[in-house]
């Protein structure tokens, strides 16, 4: 991807950091330092990479900088200017929008065979109106949503699930193999976005079903953790009920590490996609609205098992383990 001289990009090669002299180490950026972004954005600022961060709030991107060799970005076009590869992750499509035009948006600095790597659990109608527009700036687009949470981000065994040229992901998988463990090409661009919103669709379902089971059993004189016991052991047992019911339900602490809001958005996407293909989808539009619904009476910072307390809500009874109620 690189010439021999440091400031030209081509489009020749992968991005490798170990075939570079120092002088012409990869200039990366990554904008959208958020529960996800921020530890994503910690396996690139190390040694080999000329590492720029942007964050809307300054303050997060200033504690990020404290603790890594990364230097901060005073805008978008900042943090794009002279990059070879640009990694946003924010959390919706429109915002990515949002950031590319006028004095301080993207395209008004990223160079001309550069690669834009979107990690937003996008939607697939913007990411190739977006492709489109890089594409008028000579600029590579990838839509690279990821799965495996935030610890997976802590961990870089992350999942990336990656729309559009093959040769553009061949050329940035050095750079996506930092936080990611498992790098999946999917299809053209759009395609990362619209299995990601599949994949969280399933997710909600779990969640909201295994709720209603719970509560219903609650009430039943079954108590969380015996029927937990039963169904991990058995054929109802998924990600949900192994290990995002133990720790956060069982326990009532429903710590955020993944906002209601998102997983709402997620689901909505998922929800239009089954519309737009023409698939008969009464249990993914169903669980779009019954989303919608918990992001609108739990707020913006919920987390998303926490749609488990409108279950519980309406059902009258709290899930709680045999060692003691807590209501
Ligand atoms: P957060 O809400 O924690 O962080 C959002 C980040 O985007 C913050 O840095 C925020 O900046 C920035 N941001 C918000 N709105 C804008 C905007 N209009 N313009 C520019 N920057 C903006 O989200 P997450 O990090 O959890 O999620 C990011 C993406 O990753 C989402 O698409 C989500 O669905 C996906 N994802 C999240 C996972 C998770 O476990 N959290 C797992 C897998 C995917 P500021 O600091 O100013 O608020």
């Amino acid at each position: 991807m690189f010439d021999s001289q440091c400031g030209q990009v081509k489009h020749s090669a992968p991005i490798s950091a170990t075939s570079l002299t120092n002088d012409c180490m990869p200039r990366v950026a990554f904008l959208g330092l958020g529960a996800i972004g921020a530890p994503m954005a910690r396996h690139l600022a190390r040694d080999e990479f000329d590492f720029v961060v942007w964050n809307r709030t300054r303050a997060r991107a200033d504690a990020f900088v404290a603790e890594t060799p990364a230097r901060v970005a005073l805008s978008p076009a900042d943090a794009a200017r002279d990059r070879d590869v640009v990694v946003c992750c924010v959390p919706v499509s429109r915002d990515v929008e949002s950031l590319l035009d006028g004095p301080d948006g993207i395209l008004a600095t990223m160079p001309a065979g550069a690669v834009f790597v979107d990690c937003t659990s996008g939607d697939p109608a913007t990411s190739r109106r977006m492709a489109a527009r890089f594409a008028e700036h000579q600029i590579g687009y990838l839509d690279a949503p990821v799965s495996g949470g935030v610890v997976g981000a802590v961990q870089g065994t992350l999942t990336v699930m990656v729309g559009g040229d093959v040769n553009t992901v061949d050329r940035v998988r050095p750079i996506l193999e930092c936080f990611g463990q498992r790098i999946v090409h999917c299809g053209v661009v759009g395609t990362g976005d619209a299995l990601k919103a599949v994949n969280n669709a399933m997710l909600a379902m779990h969640i909201w079903g295994l709720a209603e089971g719970l509560v219903a059993l609650q009430k039943a004189g079954v108590a969380a953790d015996i029927a937990l016991e039963v169904i991990n052991a058995s054929s109802g047992r998924s990600n949900t009920s192994m290990n995002l019911f133990p720790p956060r339900v069982l326990t009532r602490e429903f710590p955020r590490t993944f906002r209601l809001a998102l997983l709402d958005k997620d689901v909505a996407i998922a929800a239009d996609l089954a519309r737009e293909q023409h698939v008969p989808s009464p249990l993914l539009q169903l669980t779009a609205e019954l989303f919608r619904m918990a992001h609108n009476e739990l707020g913006e910072l919920a987390d998303h098992v926490e749609a488990t307390r409108v279950v519980e809500r309406m059902g009258g009874a709290e899930i709680y383990p045999s060692t003691g109620a807590s209501a």
